[in-house]
C-alpha cells in the first residue's frame, strides 16, 4: 500500500494528497504533518518507511469539504485520491492485492463547486493569463455558472483588471508568474504556475475546438495567439483538476476594454465598491445597495457594480427595467415574493454537469424552472420593456422538462443518490414494483415476529435487525433455555449469545431476508439508472438552463435596484453622450446610511456641476478637515458610477456624460509591506491618473502632495492641477488644504473654487457639511485639533504660531529664522499655572480678598490695576 501512495504522491507533489482509506482520508509523511497543524486535528503514526515512524493523520470522508476549505484558505492545494474498487474486488484479483486508487480530483480555489464552499452571493472565477509575443490576454470562468471570458490587454491593465475580476485563482507560466508575484499578492490573488505546454496556442486552438465541438474558434468571433493561448491554459487546467470532467462552459465571450468603465485597484479600494477598506462587505457600497433576494442577482450585482458599463444602450434598458418595477408595485412583489423560492440553477446545474450533484440538485432544477414559469405568468403582459420582455422569454421552454422532473422526484429528495428514495411513486413500474416486495418483506417480518411469539411463548421474543447479522430472532437469556432444546431447538437456529441476549435465526427468515435485500438492491439500482437519465435530460438542455438562471438574476435585480430606489428616494440619472455631470442634491449613500443608524441630523444633500464643454472642468474643493470633502468627492465619483451600472443614483437628479474611467486618489496609507511610504504611495497612484485619464475620466484626487513639506507638496499639487487641466482635460474633483491654490481658478479656464461651509461660534467650529461656490477663508486646523482634544496648552501655543507665520506672510518675506527669532520660546508649563496669562496685573487680582475691601480701597486697587496693565 506504502508503494502506491508513494506513486500516487509523487505525481501530485504539490498538493496534499487526501488518500481513501475505507471511511477515511489519510495523510502521510510531510503531509500529514502539514495539516495537522492547518487543520488542527492529531498527529499520529502508521508502519515504518527505511526504518522511520510514518506520521499520519485522516478525517472522516463525510466530514472531508469543511476541511478542503480550511486548507484551501490556508494556501494549500488538494489531491482527492478515492478507491476505484472494493476490497472484495481487490481480492478477487489476488489475495494480495491492494485495492486501486486513484486521484479523481484537484480541489483548488478556483475549481469550487460545492456549495458549502463557495459563498452563494459571490462569483468564483479562475483566471489564466498568457503572453504570446507582444500580446497579452486574460481568460477567465466562473465553473459554478459557466461563464467564459477573455480579453487582450496591454501590461498596465493586468492590475486593474486582476483587481476587476478579483479571480481566486489565477493560472500563469513559470515564467510570467515571478513578474505577477507582486501584484497577484498585493490582491490577495493565489498563482498557479503551469507548463509551457497548457500555454501553446496551437494545442489550445484544438483543445477549445473539440470542447466546444466546432472546426474553428472563429465561431464565436476573432481571438489572438494570447487569448487562445490562456483560453486553452484554462480549459488544461480544469482538466487536470478535474480528472477530465469537464465542467459546461459557455462558449467564450470576447470582452472588450471599451465596453466597462475602466478603474484601477486603488480606486476601487478607495471607493469601497465591494469590500469596506477594512476588507469586509459590511461597510461598502455593496452591501447598502443590496437588495436582491436570490444568490444569483446578489452576484450579478457585485459583478455591475465592479464593471459599469460604458454602453448607452444597455444602461438605458437597464433604468427603464427599474422605472418599470418602479412603477408597476404590485407586479414586483409578486416577482420577488416568487424570486425569493428560487434556487441556486447556476450552481445544481454546474454540480450536475461535473457528476458531483445528487437528488437535491435535480430538484433544485425543477423547482427553480417552476418559479420561473411563475415567474414568466405574472409578466404575461404586453407592456414589458426589453429587460423584462427578454428575460421573460428566456424562462419558457421547460414544460417537457419541468413535467418530467416533477413527475419523477419527491417533494424533498435527500442530497445523495446512494440511499435511493428521491424518485416519486407511480414513475417507474419496476421501481414500485421493487419497494413492494421490499416493504412487503418487512410486514411480512412482522406477522412472523407475532407468529414467533405465539409459538414459542415468548411475548417478549422480536425480531430485528442490524449491519453484522441481517434479520434475527431475540430474547433475553432467561427465556431462551426453552428455544435452545427441542422441539423449539429444531426451528430456531442459535446465532450469537450476548451478556443478557441470545439471538437465533430460521430458515424462513434467512429467505425472507434474502428477498428483502434483493427487493431493495434492485429498487436502488432502478434508482441510480432513473438518476442517471434524469441527469441527462438536465444537461441536455444546459445552455438554455443557464439563460433562465441569468434571466431570473437580471429580474431580481432590476426589481432589487427599483425597491432600493423607492425605499432610499434615489432617482433615475441621464445619461447620454455629453461631457456633462450635473448632480443635483447628491448624498453619499453608505455615509448617509451610518448617519441614520446613529440618529443624529441626517445627510445634508449637495449639487455639484462639472459639465465640461470643450476642455477641463474641475473643481478646486477647500474646507477645513472633517468638514466632508471625501465624502462630496466620493459621493459624486459613486453617483458616475452607479448610473453607468444601470442604477438609479442618491441625488434629488442627475445628469451624467458618459465617463469612460473611473480615478481616485482619496486619502492614502503607509504600505509598508512593500516599502512605500504614504507619499510614495501618493504619488504613484496620481502618476497613474495622470498618465492615463483621457477627456471623458472622472477624477478624484483628495489632498494631494499631504505626505512631504509644505512648499513641495503645494508644488506638486499646483503642477497636478495644471496637467489634469491642460493635458488629461478631464472632469475632477480636486480636494485640498493649500489655499494659495485658490488663486488658479482666476486663471484656468473651466476650474472654479468650492467649499464645505463652516461657521464659527464660540471660538469652535461648526461643521454645516454644505458645499458652496467659493474658497474657504482659513483651513480652522486649530479648531479642528481643539475638537479632538489636543491639550490646551498647545492648543494656544499653536494659535501664537499660526498668528506669526500669517503675519509674516502678509507683511512678506518672512523667513523661518526670523520666525524663530520672533517668536518667544515655547515652554510647557504646569497646568495649573498658564504664562501667557501672567501679568503684574494679574498677580495683584489674584492676591486680592474681595471680602476683605472697603469701596475705597478698591477703587485704589483699580487705579493700581490699570496702572499696572
Ligand atoms: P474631510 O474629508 O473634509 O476631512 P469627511 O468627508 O471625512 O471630511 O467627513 C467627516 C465626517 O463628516 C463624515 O464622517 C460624516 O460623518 C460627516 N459628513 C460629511 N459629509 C456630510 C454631509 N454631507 N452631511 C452630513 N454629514 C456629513
Amino acid at each position: 500500500m506504502m508503494a502506491q501512495y508513494l506513486d500516487i504522491k509523487a505525481a501530485h507533489a504539490d498538493a496534499l494528497l487526501f488518500y481513501r482509506m475505507g471511511d477515511f482520508y489519510e495523510m502521510f509523511f510531510d503531509d500529514a504533518v502539514a495539516a495537522a497543524e492547518a487543520l488542527d486535528i492529531a498527529l499520529t503514526k502508521r508502519g515504518k518507511h527505511d526504518g522511520a515512524d510514518i506520521p499520519m493523520c485522516g478525517v472522516p470522508y463525510h466530514a472531508a469539504e469543511g476541511y478542503f476549505l480550511t486548507l484551501i484558505r490556508k494556501g494549500f492545494r488538494v489531491a482527492v485520491c478515492e478507491q476505484m474498487e472494493s476490497p472484495a474486488e481487490a481480492r478477487k484479483r489476488g489475495s494480495k492485492s491492494v485495492v486501486r486508487r486513484e486521484v479523481v480530483r484537484l480541489v483548488t480555489p478556483g475549481t469550487l463547486t460545492e456549495d458549502a464552499l463557495l459563498e452563494a452571493r459571490r462569483h468564483n472565477f479562475l483566471a489564466a493569463f498568457a503572453r504570446v509575443r507582444d500580446s497579452a490576454a486574460l481568460a477567465w470562468a466562473d465553473i459554478s455558472t459557466g461563464a467564459f471570458l477573455v480579453e487582450e490587454l496591454p501590461d498596465a491593465r493586468i492590475g486593474p483588471e486582476l483587481a476587476r475580476l478579483a479571480p481566486s485563482e489565477l493560472i500563469v507560466t513559470e515564467t510570467e508568474a515571478g513578474a505577477l508575484r507582486q501584484a497577484a499578492g498585493d490582491l490577495g490573488v493565489p498563482l498557479t504556475p503551469l507548463g509551457g505546454a497548457s500555454f501553446d496556442s496551437t494545442a489550445s486552438e484544438k483543445r477549445l475546438c473539440s470542447l466546444f465541438g466546432v472546426g474553428t474558434l472563429d465561431a464565436f468571433g476573432t481571438f489572438g495567439r494570447a487569448e487562445v493561448s490562456a483560453m486553452g491554459a484554462l480549459i488544461d487546467y480544469l482538466d487536470i483538476t478535474q480528472k477530465g470532467k469537464l465542467p459546461l462552459l459557455q462558449p467564450p465571450v470576447r470582452e472588450t476594454m471599451d465596453r466597462v468603465v475602466q478603474i484601477d485597484a486603488a480606486t476601487r479600494r478607495n471607493l469601497e465598491l465591494t469590500r469596506s477598506l477594512s476588507g469586509s462587505r459590511s461597510g461598502s457600497l455593496l452591501s447598502v445597495m443590496d437588495r436582491t433576494v436570490t444568490p444569483g442577482g446578489a452576484r450579478l450585482l457585485e459583478q455591475r457594480l465592479s464593471s459599469p458599463s460604458r454602453d448607452l444602450a444597455t444602461i438605458h434598458h437597464r433604468l427603464d427595467a427599474i422605472d418599470f418595477a418602479i412603477g408597476q408595485d404590485r407586479l414586483a412583489t409578486d416577482l420577488r415574493t416568487a424570486l425569493r423560492k428560487t434556487p441556486d440553477l447556476d450552481r445544481a446545474l454546474s454540480r450536475l454537469s461535473l457528476d458531483r450533484g445528487g437528488p437535491r440538485d435535480l430538484a433544485a432544477i425543477r423547482n427553480g424552472l417552476e418559479q420561473g414559469r411563475a415567474v414568466a405568468g405574472h409578466c404575461a403582459r404586453g407592456d414589458l420593456p426589453d429587460l423584462f420582455a427578454g428575460s421573460v422569454n428566456a424562462l419558457g421552454g421547460f414544460d417537457d422538462l419541468v413535467a418530467l422532473l416533477d413527475a419523477a422526484l419527491v417533494a424533498d429528495p435527500p442530497v445523495l443518490a446512494r440511499d435511493g428514495g428521491f424518485i416519486a411513486s407511480g414513475f417507474d413500474p419496476d421501481l414500485d414494483e421493487a419497494r413492494t416486495l421490499r416493504d412487503e418483506g418487512r410486514s411480512v417480518i412482522a406477522a412472523m415476529q407475532k407468529r414467533y411469539c405465539d409459538d414459542t411463548g415468548i411475548a417478549s421474543l422480536k425480531i430485528k435487525h442490524n449491519n453484522v447479522l441481517g434479520y434475527f430472532i431475540e430474547t433475553t437469556a432467561t427465556h431462551a433455555a426453552r428455544m435452545l432444546s427441542p422441539p423449539l431447538s429444531e426451528t430456531y437456529i442459535h446465532r450469537q449469545t450476548t451478556a443478557n441476549q441470545v439471538r437465533f435465526t430460521t430458515v424462513e427468515l434467512g429467505e425472507m431476508e434474502t428477498r428483502i435485500l434483493n427487493a431493495g438492491n434492485r429498487a436502488l439500482e432502478i434508482e441510480k439508472q432513473l438518476y442517471k437519465r434524469l441527469r441527462h435530460e438536465i444537461l441536455d438542455q444546459a445552455g438554455p438552463i443557464s439563460a433562465a438562471s441569468r434571466a431570473l438574476a437580471e429580474l431580481d435585480l432590476a426589481t432589487a435596484l427599483a425597491d432600493l430606489a423607492r425605499a432610499e428616494n434615489w432617482c433615475r440619472p441621464k445619461v447620454d453622450e455629453s461631457r456633462a455631470f450635473a448632480i443635483d442634491g447628491g448624498r453619499h449613500p453608505v455615509v448617509e446610511q451610518a448617519l441614520r443608524r446613529q440618529g443624529g441630523d441626517g445627510f445634508i444633500a449637495n449639487d455639484c456641476d462639472l459639465t465640461a464643454s470643450g476642455g477641463a472642468a474641475i473643481w478646486l474643493l477647500t474646507g477645513p478637515n472633517m468638514a466632508g470633502k471625501s465624502t462630496f468627492l466620493r459621493q459624486n465619483a459613486l453617483i458616475a458610477l452607479l448610473a453607468q451600472v444601470g442604477s438609479f443614483v442618491p441625488a434629488r437628479a442627475a445628469h451624467v456624460g458618459l465617463v469612460s474611467q473611473l480615478f481616485s486618489r482619496v486619502g492614502a496609507s503607509d504600505d509598508l509591506a512593500r516599502g512605500r511610504s504614504t507619499f510614495m504611495v501618493e504619488m504613484v497612484e496620481t502618476a497613474a491618473i495622470l498618465n492615463q485619464a483621457d477627456d471623458r475620466a472622472l477624477v478624484i484626487l483628495d489632498e494631494i502632495g499631504r505626505g512631504t513639506a509644505t512648499y513641495d507638496g503645494l508644488s506638486i499639487a499646483w503642477a497636478t492641477l495644471e496637467h489634469l487641466h491642460s493635458s488629461n482635460r478631464c472632469r475632477a474633483l480636486f480636494a485640498t488644504h493649500y489655499h494659495e491654490l485658490t488663486a488658479l481658478a482666476g486663471k484656468l479656464v473651466g476650474v472654479e473654487n468650492a467649499t464645505v461651509a463652516v461657521k464659527e461660534w464660540n471660538g469652535e467650529v461648526v461643521f454645516l457639511h454644505e458645499v458652496r461656490k467659493g474658497a474657504a477663508d482659513r483651513s480652522y486646523g486649530v479648531q479642528v485639533a481643539q475638537l479632538a482634544g489636543l491639550p490646551k496648552s498647545v492648543l494656544d501655543r499653536a494659535r501664537v504660531v499660526l498668528e506669526a507665520l500669517e503675519k509674516g506672510e502678509r507683511e512678506g518675506g518672512a523667513t523661518k529664522k526670523t520666525l524663530i527669532d520672533d517668536l518667544p520660546l515655547f515652554a510647557v508649563a504646569p497646568p495649573a499655572s498658564r504664562p501667557e496669562k501672567s501679568s503684574p496685573a494679574l498677580d495683584m487680582l489674584k492676591a486680592v480678598q474681595p471680602d476683605e475691601l472697603s469701596p475705597k480701597q478698591a477703587l485704589d486697587l483699580i487705579y493700581r490695576l490699570k496702572e499696572a496693565a
